[in-house]
């Protein structure tokens, strides 16, 4: 094969950062897309139609062997879903696929970063419709599962600089199955970026929702809902379309029905009541009362000594109170569909049923803009916990178990990133417990905040003060130094409703809003009853509800998807964008080079061919195979395993103290000759 088209990076024997953009580069121009680093799949965005997703080609990657075809994403799907049935090698039962997108730009010390638009949201609806394809799911279900993406995309996607359809939040899909057969879905969503709702920068868009919903309904409804002129909404900042882009959306916002049809949703969930002029408008929206609306707009209520006092917005207070309510409001909702769409996907089986799970992670990758803030810092201490999970997989753990076992060893080094999660997560002195402990502290400011860690991390490896008025503060993350604005920090922390906004809401005759408001969503997607997660004031019109603050719920649910993950098997896609401007057939070295490089790509390249990427105990090994030995009671020890690997005509693998080392096409040699029997 030409060295320049190697399918599988892991078997280049010339390597260097050159010879790795020049392979890829190569191959890409050629339309291949998929590249393997041993059992990692290289991913770069074509931006193009190809015609490598027909039905013909899903069928020929089902049940095939890795090496026999060409990279491809459907060849992670059937891999993940050979692995869950146990039909691969040994190890969990349950699987998770990691998709991480580029983290590149960084260059020199700031500057934009452009980690969007690598293809991770495509790859994770070809993998879920090909894993569908794979486990004969009963029609409705599969449908409704495929629906999901549709449905989220509308309401937590929207047109940015980078990528036209750009995710602005996180999720983890787990497909549940009973033996082969899929039983139902769950989501998980991490951060919505509500900011959006209300303010967005030049050249990008408010939520896809909002458009399609002012493109599609028909005129009649418009009216009963008092929704008006597009160009009128502050929200869409006078940005609506060309004639050509309403019809684009006026044609999603049918399918965006259909979705919610189809996966379940009914009609009343979706109706509001007739009113008129702009006040009457949004509180028939919202079903509250006028005066109320008006009320929570203009003034807050606060309770001293027993005494209600009324204090009246100035006009920042009032736009900021108008802002927050939308905010609020939307980011209700988001969480209300996501819970929504668990409640209808949970698996109907008894509970005794014993499921096993394949897990899609889709998530933000790093982010570096000029001015970096609170969303920020929580979308980058979610890289790092994901770039740690690669690095303990494909690094730390195998290298610990090679010299443990005695095995022959030159150690590969590479940026282990431990030392920065500790910085942001220490307790009780980490970045989030200083600002959690700040948070909950009335006379703290964001400059107090800055102050402490200042004072705090002055010397340690990752952190920078920064001189200046503004409470500026740098951390030197993995893929490079990012600086942070504290400004809103702690605000945005605390992220309270004001007790006069929380009370118009529970008030509301709109079923949703009012259920939203008096619930809560739980960590795990369901609607709690208030009182279980919240601890409740005096009296609750009036002052704000003290809660969990934002980033600790944050650090809680990554907490949960850390230890879900750890316990799976994984598998990892890294998407490549081969240029910024969204362009086919276009590489720009320098783009590409720097995502190689934060990815460390070519440590992992070494890793995949020098390593031993499956390593099963005597016992697993021997359990497993002792049927090519046509003796089914085999004492589980190394010289059963050696019989066995005697009939075999496997090379290149080791034997340690406990267990054995592979290559991971020595599975799918095993996994042949098994098949025989
Ligand atoms: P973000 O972080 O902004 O959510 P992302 O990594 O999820 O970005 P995608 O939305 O998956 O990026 O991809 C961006 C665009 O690139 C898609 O809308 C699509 O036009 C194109 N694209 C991605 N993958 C493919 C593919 N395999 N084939 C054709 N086009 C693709
Ligand atoms: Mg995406």
């Amino acid at each position: 094969m030409d060295g320049l088209l190697q399918e599988d990076l892991a078997t280049l024997s010339d390597l260097d950062e050159k010879s790795l953009l020049e392979s890829l580069s190569e191959r890409f121009k050629q339309n291949q897309i998929y590249t393997y680093i041993g059992d990692i799949l290289v991913a770069i965005n074509p931006s193009k139609y190809l015609p490598i997703y027909e039905k013909e080609v899903s069928e020929r990657y089902k049940c095939h062997e890795k090496t026999a075809l060409p990279p491809h994403i459907f060849a992670v799907a059937d891999r993940a879903y050979q692995s869950m049935l146990g039909r691969l090698a040994t190890g969990p039962r349950n699987q998770c696929i990691v998709i991480s997108g580029e983290s590149c730009s960084n260059r020199g010390f700031c500057g934009s970063t452009v980690e969007s638009g690598a293809g991770k949201t495509e790859s994770t609806k070809l993998l879920l419709r090909q894993i569908m394809e794979l486990s004969r799911a009963n029609s409705q279900l599969e449908q409704q599962i495929l629906q999901v993406n549709p449905l989220l995309e509308a309401f937590g996607n929207a047109q940015t600089v980078m990528n036209n359809n750009s995710s602005r939040f996180g999720k983890y899909i787990q497909l549940r199955f009973h033996n082969s057969a899929v039983k139902g879905a769950k989501i998980n969503e991490y951060l919505l970026e509500k900011s959006r709702v209300v303010q967005q920068d030049e050249g990008e868009r408010n939520f896809h929702i909002f458009y399609c919903m002012l493109a599609g309904i028909s005129q009649e409804d418009k009216e009963i809902y008092g929704l008006l002129d597009p160009t009128q909404y502050r929200y869409l900042n006078g940005r609506y379309g060309t004639e050509d882009m309403v019809h684009v959306w006026s044609e999603k916002y049918s399918e965006v029905s259909n979705a919610m049809d189809m996966v379940g949703f009914e009609e009343q969930e979706k109706v509001a009541e007739k009113s008129s002029g702009w006040l009457k408008a949004t509180a028939g929206q919202f079903g509250v009362q006028e005066e109320e609306l008006l009320r929570s707009l203009t003034c807050t209520m606060s309770m001293t000594r027993g005494e209600a006092i009324r204090r009246f917005h100035n006009q920042q207070q009032a736009e900021d109170a108008r802002d927050s309510i939308a905010k609020v409001a939307y980011g209700r909702v988001f969480g209300w569909i996501v819970s929504k769409v668990n409640e209808l996907l949970a698996p109907d089986v008894d509970l005794d049923v014993q499921l096993s799970e394949i897990g899609i992670l889709d998530i933000f990758g790093f982010e570096n803009f000029t001015v970096n803030r609170y969303e920020q810092i929580c979308i980058n201490l979610a890289n790092e916990q994901l770039q740690y999970f690669f690095n303990h997989h494909i690094f730390l753990m195998e290298q610990k178990e090679y010299k443990e076992e005695g095995i022959e060893w030159d150690t590969i080094e590479f940026k282990d990133n431990k030392p920065i999660l500790d910085l942001f997560l220490t307790k009780p002195f980490g970045i989030f417990s200083l600002l959690d402990e700040q948070s909950a502290f009335p006379q703290a400011t964001d400059k107090t905040f800055v102050d402490k860690l200042n004072n705090k991390f002055k010397s340690h490896p990752h952190f920078e003060v920064v001189r200046s008025h503004n409470p500026l503060f740098t951390v030197l993350h993995y893929a490079g130094k990012v600086q942070y604005n504290g400004s809103g920090f702690l605000e945005k922390n605390r992220d309270t409703i004001p007790g006069s906004i929380r009370g118009l809401f529970i008030n509301s005759v709109t079923p949703l809003l009012s259920v939203l408001f008096t619930a809560t969503i739980s960590r795990t997607g369901t609607l709690m009853p208030r009182k279980a997660k919240l601890v409740q004031t005096a009296d609750d019109n009036f002052n704000s509800t003290r809660k969990q603050s934002v980033g600790a719920q944050f650090r809680h649910s990554l907490a949960v998807l850390m230890e879900k993950m750890f316990a799976a098997n994984p598998h990892f896609v890294r998407c490549i964008k081969p240029n910024s401007n969204k362009q086919p057939d276009q590489v720009d070295s320098n783009i590409m080079m720097d995502q190689l490089r934060y990815n460390g790509l070519l440590e992992t390249i070494r890793i995949r061919r020098d390593g031993f990427s499956w390593r099963p105990s005597f016992k697993e090994f021997a359990e497993r195979y002792s049927i090519l030995l046509l003796k089914p009671h085999l004492p589980l020890n190394k010289e059963s395993c050696m019989s066995i690997l005697n009939i075999t005509e496997l090379h290149g693998w080791k034997c340690g103290t406990s267990r054995l080392f592979f290559k991971y096409v020595h599975e799918e040699e095993l996994a042949r000759l098994l098949d025989r029997f």
